[in-house]
């Protein structure tokens, strides 16, 4: 009475699939295909793990679309010391310049988010783990000045796996304070500004513009403190609890104001600048 199945079951192996065309996700293991990702805001979607995604896409997400502009675009980082490592300073530049289509790990600009005016930033954790050298420092600098010149909200999200960038010695350091000093005349003048952590935030990113919110968002599971884990145990001789310096953990002890889902992002930005202003 049943008759053969109409269908067949054909089993992909993994080898069948070309590169370059699925992920595998890092939260459960899945396979997913790129273009599924794409539209899923780089999100798993069994999971909900959020990808690490480039400062342009972030800003194509948030931003209405040809309202974009900008700041100084043209700025490259110099190789002020002459270092050299394992690589020098300058090959790190080309290569990461290659694979992001980025000059350095920051874009800054202004934009309407929801028909809002914003001054925003984003650093991207692809070029030289998103840390601030004296370009990044500069532009975003700059772009807190814009906005306090501007009366404008200023947005900043961090995707800054390194802190200040080792390769730029003193001068990245420097960018901590001047960054934290912008912020602070731009808080002067009652502005609101809304710092968003991504995955993963850390180190002199953390220790400067990005802790300094009125508003301190996270994105879930992301990876946001000072020193990694591995070196807070080597250095106090305990085990660190689970879930150590992840967005839950730091909302639980109050270090930040909420976590969100990248796909409630914009209107929850949104919503803020409302309530701000009104
Ligand atoms: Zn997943």
């Amino acid at each position: 009475m049943f008759g053969k199945p109409k269908y067949t079951i054909v089993k992909i192996k993994k080898k069948d699939i070309p590169d370059g065309l699925c992920t595998k996700c890092e939260g459960c293991a899945q396979i997913i295909f790129n273009k599924q990702l794409d539209e899923n805001m780089n999100v798993c979607p069994k999971c909900d793990y959020h990808f690490i995604i480039g400062a342009q896409k972030r800003i194509e997400l948030l931003i209405e679309e040809g309202t974009f502009e900008e700041f100084d675009a043209g700025l490259r980082p110099k190789d002020i010391l002459n270092f050299k490592g394992p690589k020098t300073y300058v090959q790190k530049i080309q290569e990461d310049q290659k694979t992001t289509g980025l000059l350095d790990a920051v874009i800054t600009g202004s934009g309407l988010l929801d028909k809002k005016k914003i001054i925003i930033a984003v650093t991207d954790s692809r070029f030289i783990m998103g840390s601030m050298g004296s370009v990044v420092g500069e532009k975003i600098t700059r772009a807190i000045e814009q906005a306090t010149k501007l009366k404008l909200p200023m947005v900043i999200i961090s995707g800054s796996g390194g802190g200040a960038r080792m390769y730029e010695g003193m001068f990245s350091l420097m960018q901590m304070a001047k960054t934290s000093a912008a912020l602070a005349k731009h808080k002067n003048k009652g502005l609101l500004y809304i710092s968003v952590l991504t995955n993963p935030t850390m180190a002199g990113i953390m220790a400067s513009f990005a802790s300094l919110g009125d508003i301190m968002i996270a994105e879930p599971k992301a990876l946001i403190g000072f020193t990694g884990p591995r070196v807070i145990e080597q250095t106090i001789r305990q085990k660190l609890p689970p879930g150590f310096q992840r967005s839950e953990f730091l909302l639980e002890h109050g270090l930040i104001d909420m976590i969100v889902h990248r796909k409630q992002l914009k209107t929850t930005l949104s919503q803020f600048i409302d309530s701000f202003a009104g």
